[in-house]
């Protein structure tokens, strides 16, 4: 009897002639994701097995397992030779303390019994030997899950563990991540990471009135996204100067309004030379003065490339509870100060007009402004080294 993890993955993208293409990057994220632990992965018939590992890295291998993007759920298994007697005798294990069905699927047509009359015999041996249990088809607490394959070997299955789902990372591109030290960012990064982006992040620094602190914070938090999504470009780009120069130059009511067209600009050049086909933020409607419509529509108006916004309809309730669940958010309330509170101004225009920011940027020498910050950007690999 040989302890194996039965991976299964989402349908909807392995139809048609991407499947080569999708199953070839998602089994090369599940290699990375556990490249540091021993294992075989063996495919067969549209179903993936870990096998081989060391058992008691069975539990690491899961907590990884869980986060490779396009995975939909797996369970731990037994692989055994099929024999009907060796079966019986393994299933006792997987129908726990209460209640429980066989559900017995054939696909080796050697066996000539059916697997109605299979399951029926298998839940009565498990009952022989464990009375106190129940069967109930129903309302179960245990589903014992017998897979008999065609290649001579029984697989019988415990409870499905669900994963993340999604398509896996790298299948739709690479995308420019604006990476705050807040919550909200980095759940915009999550929500494009399962639709199959490679990540890259633009973090704006105010250095030194925003300190070291507030830029590892970004580095941690790049650091548990990669955890989901292989590797992460981090490029942080020193803000001081535009931000001093709007200070002094401009109507101090626009400040949010005219950083927000400059970070998109940079952003943008930095997604060009980096292949990029598109900027995320983590703007959510209405949720600060910088994120009404017509501010999102100012500073949309700069870029050419698209703008993807996840998080636009979501409530910060919703988006907390995302972040707890990739592990983000205690990092992200730590207090340390953020690029955008250093000028932030007490009455923010909250509907900015667009010729009126406009007039307002032609105070601003714009394209040193920008050159200086790109010439001074620092680029980092955050990688998953689990
Ligand atoms: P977050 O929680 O992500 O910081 P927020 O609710 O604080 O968002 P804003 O400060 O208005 O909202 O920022 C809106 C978006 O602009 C952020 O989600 C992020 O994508 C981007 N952004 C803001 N500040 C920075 C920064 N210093 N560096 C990079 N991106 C930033
Ligand atoms: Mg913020």
């Amino acid at each position: 009897m040989e302890k194996t993890i039965l991976l299964r993955f989402g349908e909807i993208y392995l139809k048609g002639r991407n499947k080569q293409y999708f199953e070839k990057i998602l089994l090369n994220n599940i290699k990375f994701a556990l490249k540091n632990n021993n294992f075989i992965l063996s495919v067969t018939r549209g179903r993936y097995f870990i096998e081989n590992y060391l058992s008691e890295e069975e539990d690491e291998i899961i907590e990884k397992l869980k986060r490779v993007i396009g995975l939909h759920s797996l369970s731990r298994a037994v692989k055994i030779k099929t024999d009907i007697e060796e079966i019986k005798k393994a299933s006792v294990n997987f129908a726990g303390d209460t209640t429980f069905r066989v559900t017995v699927k054939r696909a080796d047509n050697s066996i000539k019994i059916s697997s109605t009359r299979l399951s029926g015999e298998i839940g009565a041996y498990i009952l022989s030997q464990k009375p106190n249990l129940k069967v109930d088809l129903f309302n179960f607490d245990k589903e014992v899950y017998i897979d008999m394959r065609e290649n001579g070997f029984t697989y019988i299955l415990s409870d499905k563990i669900m994963c993340e789902h999604g398509m896996p990372v790298g299948t739709s591109g690479n995308g420019m991540l604006l990476l705050s030290g807040g919550i909200d960012s980095p759940v915009a990064g999550f929500r494009m990471i399962k639709r199959g982006v490679k990540l890259k992040a633009v973090h704006f620094h105010s250095f030194p009135y925003t300190s070291e602190l507030a830029k590892q914070k970004v580095i941690d938090l790049a650091s548990i996204l990669v955890k989901y999504g292989m590797e992460i470009e981090l490029y942080v780009v020193p803000f001081t100067e535009v931000q001093e120069a709007i200070h002094k130059n401009c109507d101090n009511r626009f400040m949010i309004t005219l950083m927000r067209r400059i970070m998109m600009r940079i952003a943008e050049i930095l997604a060009r030379k980096s292949h990029c086909g598109a900027i995320i933020t983590g703007e959510s409607l209405g949720q600060v003065a910088s994120q009404t419509m017509q501010s999102i529509y100012v500073t949309n108006s700069v870029a050419q490339m698209p703008v993807f916004r996840p998080l636009i309809g979501m409530d910060k309730e919703e988006i907390i509870s995302t972040a707890k669940h990739i592990g983000t958010f205690e990092t992200s309330i730590l207090p340390y100060e953020d690029c955008c509170t250093v000028f932030l101004p007490e009455n923010p225009v909250i509907k900015p007009v667009y010729e009126e920011v406009i007039e307002q940027e032609k105070k601003l020498d714009i394209e040193t402004l920008i050159k200086n910050a790109i010439d001074n950007t620092e680029k980092q690999i955050i990688t998953n080294n689990e």
